[in-house]
């Protein structure tokens, strides 16, 4: 079935003379999948409605912060009651403290933690802090991880990045570009190499312990803990990037399920229920490196925003009182996760699926998907034609191959089933 999408496309070609690309996020496009890019209108629980009034099982939600789905009434209402005393003070309010011991709390390697803006400021600056620390100048990322839109970290990057076809973005200069140092993930002999040829001058080691932005790629056995003893023995700061995994896969993150304790942390997304939020923590003694505390800047009008905190507090109040929240999510998500399985082997498609807690993707390949390269090696052209199938069945999935799915609470057994449904037909479509 067509559905109507004119107010969408009206809105994209108004928006296309305004906006580069008529979008405030380049994969938001919808340009790996073709086709115009929803409008989106509202959204209450697991719905979507766009501008022509159709209505969508949200299987993004807004990139991950929606855990709990939509419009949220406990989060509603602290948004409600925060903005009755105005929105930004550009002042300390309880509320900070009250969630950095909250944030403390529930990811004990954060002794202290920086509220900023966004994911992009808190990997920034969790990468600044490091080099402070350290004296040294490089740091390494793996290739297909994204941290952002900074300078140090558009080399190699994946998510948006890499969909668009820009991994190494034009205008970050050469001087930047050499401190980034890059290796495949998953592949410790790699970074020890890189580690000894560049002895005594790398920084930091930064990855997303679950990788979302090349797809979902899981960290292989002793991947995580090879870096740890690396980075111990040679001076180097370990930083979990888990704006993706912090507050999803457990509320302590992914280091509380694989057990490994980073240096510096950053995160974003949950922490900040949907509103724009960032966060980077870890070992006291390297916060204190944080201007005021100690020499390395970094600042903002807005951070620490009473709405913000507002939102994001009452989001990690109840993800912390509630650790049934993530049995819930792990449960559905199994459920999808095998129901596809079962679609596609039915079917005989070639696949892999790689899932954690409430995170999966679908790759339209037969390798097993550990870095980028094989993450490379899906059909991205059979990924459009499922995505697009998916969106006629009512379906809304992130519009490009190299991206995760996150699941909500508001996914309830039926509509896990609807979505089993919609994905069998669709395939059947596209086989
Ligand atoms: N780090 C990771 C792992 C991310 O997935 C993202 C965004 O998707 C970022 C950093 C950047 O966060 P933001 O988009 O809030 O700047």
């Amino acid at each position: 079935m067509r559905l109507n999408r004119s107010s969408s496309a009206a809105l994209f070609d108004r928006a296309q003379k305004v906006i580069p690309g008529g979008v405030n996020s380049p994969v938001r496009a919808f340009k790996a999948v073709g086709g115009n890019p929803l409008f989106i209108k509202s959204a209450k629980g697991a719905y979507l409605y766009d501008e022509d009034g159709n209505k969508y099982i949200e299987m993004i939600n807004s990139w991950g912060p929606m855990i709990l789905g939509h419009a949220n009434e406990m989060i509603e209402e602290a948004v409600r009651n925060a903005i009755g005393k105005s929105f930004s003070f550009g002042a300390p309010t309880k509320a900070e403290v009250e969630i950095a011991e909250l944030i403390s709390h529930m990811v004990p390697s954060i002794e202290k933690v920086r509220m900023v803006n966004s994911g992009t400021e808190a990997t920034m600056s969790a990468v600044r802090v490091a080099r402070g620390f350290t004296g040294r100048d490089k740091i390494i990322k793996f290739e297909g991880c994204y941290h952002g839109h900074g300078d140090s970290f558009l080399i190699a990057a994946g998510s948006g990045a890499v969909t668009m076809g820009t991994p190494d973005s034009p205008g970050v200069t050469e001087g930047t570009a050499k401190d980034t140092l890059t290796a495949p993930f998953n592949d410790l002999a790699a970074v020890e190499t890189l580690v000894a040829k560049n002895k005594g001058t790398i920084a930091a080691i930064i990855l997303e312990p679950v990788v979302g932005n090349m797809g979902c790629v899981l960290p292989a056995q002793g991947f995580l803990e090879g870096l740890r003893k690396l980075c111990d023995q040679e001076g180097i700061l370990l930083i979990f990037d888990e704006v993706m995994t912090g507050f999803r896969l457990a509320k302590g993150g992914a280091q509380e399920i694989f057990g490994i304790t980073p240096d510096l942390t950053t995160m974003g997304k949950i922490i900040g229920g949907g509103m724009p939020v960032g966060a980077y923590g870890g070992r006291a003694e390297i916060m204190n490196y944080v201007s005021p505390a100690g020499p390395v800047y970094q600042a903002g009008t807005l951070s620490g925003n009473p709405i913000a905190m507002a939102a994001g507090k009452a989001m990690l109040t109840y993800l912390n009182e509630h650790p049934e929240t993530y049995t819930y999510l792990n449960k559905i998500t199994q459920r999808i996760v095998d129901g596809f399985r079962h679609n596609l082997e039915s079917l005989g498609l070639l696949h892999t699926i790689n899932h954690v807690g409430s995170m999966f993707s679908l790759f339209f390949t037969n390798s097993d998907v550990v870095n980028f390269d094989s993450a490379k090696t899906s059909n991205t052209t059979m990924f459009g034609k499922y995505f697009q199938k998916m969106l006629e069945k009512g379906i809304y999935l992130a519009p490009s191959q190299y991206e995760t799915l996150f699941i909500s609470t508001a996914i309830t057994e039926e509509l896990a089933d609807k979505i089993i449904a919609a994905n069998k037909e669709a395939l059947k479509e596209i086989h």
